[in-house]
């Protein structure tokens, strides 16, 4: 079942979504080579904690951090760690969330370690750009299949590849509600988009193929099968009368 926001609900989730927008702002200067995953996931827990809110994912079906934090052929879910210093050339994907009285917003952002090559900087300006081309179709009477169909159209006419083993969601009092929100498929399907939706929009996309492999060991961290590169983008999007409300986008990454 959809779960339609109140106003009320709608604002809590707003003063989330500003918490974890900026925190994703203020990632794009600090991250630096040297710096390792267990230092960013430091930053965003005790950012979020400063605010009174809760890193959403500690300990969400056991994750041990507050940030999925996913180093190159990483795609999702990667264990922040003290050990691997970021290295120049790296690209990282940072996801997080924060629960603000009982209400979440997620969000994920891919960086660039120092100086990256051409084809890592066009697979980050794909997948960001992939999410706002699904947002056009986040309005109330548009179809739920249309905003994939939308990010898959602009994904593959760039010659990268769509995950199609995980997809966004709907967001709320959970981290994980009703619908699922595929990054492919055909338009024209599934629920009719309505005021007071709140969906987690996040396009997940590889250089090479579109097959991923889940670590064995840790049981987290998702990797391409060919060891390409991975990029994730996400912003909490709620559904209005009128233009689609990003509440996890910061003024300076608009
Ligand atoms: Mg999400």
């Amino acid at each position: 079942m959809i779960r339609i926001k109140t106003d009320e609900q709608i604002a809590l989730m707003a003063e989330s979504g500003k918490v974890t927008g900026r925190i994703l702002s203020e990632l794009a200067d600090l991250i630096r080579p040297g710096m390792t995953t267990q230092d960013i996931d430091n930053y965003v827990e005790e950012q979020i904690r400063k605010e009174g809110m809760i890193p959403t994912f500690k300990g969400y079906n056991g994750f041990p951090a507050s940030a999925c934090i996913s180093v190159n052929e990483v795609l999702v879910h990667g264990i922040p760690s003290g050990s691997h210093p970021l290295k120049e050339g790296d690209i990282v994907s940072v996801d997080i969330g924060a629960t603000h009285k009982g209400w979440v917003s997620d969000a994920a952002r891919t960086y660039a370690v120092g100086e990256i090559s051409a084809e890592a900087k066009r697979l980050i300006k794909v997948c960001r750009q992939s999410f706002f081309e699904g947002l056009e179709k986040c309005r109330a009477g548009n179809r739920l299949t249309d905003i994939g169909a939308s990010i898959q159209t602009y994904v593959e006419k760039n010659g990268f590849s769509v995950v199609l083993d995980y997809v966004g969601h709907g967001v709320g009092s959970k981290m994980h509600e009703d619908p699922q929100v595929r990054n492919y498929g055909e338009a024209g399907k599934g629920p009719i988009l309505r005021k007071g939706m709140a969906l987690a929009i996040e396009p997940m996309i590889n250089e090479g193929v579109a097959d991923v492999v889940t670590d064995k060991e840790d049981g987290w961290t998702v990797r391409t099968r060919d060891g390409k590169l991975a990029a994730h983008y996400e912003n909490t999007v709620i559904i209005t009368d009128g233009d689609p409300y990003v509440i996890t986008l910061d003024e300076r990454d608009r």
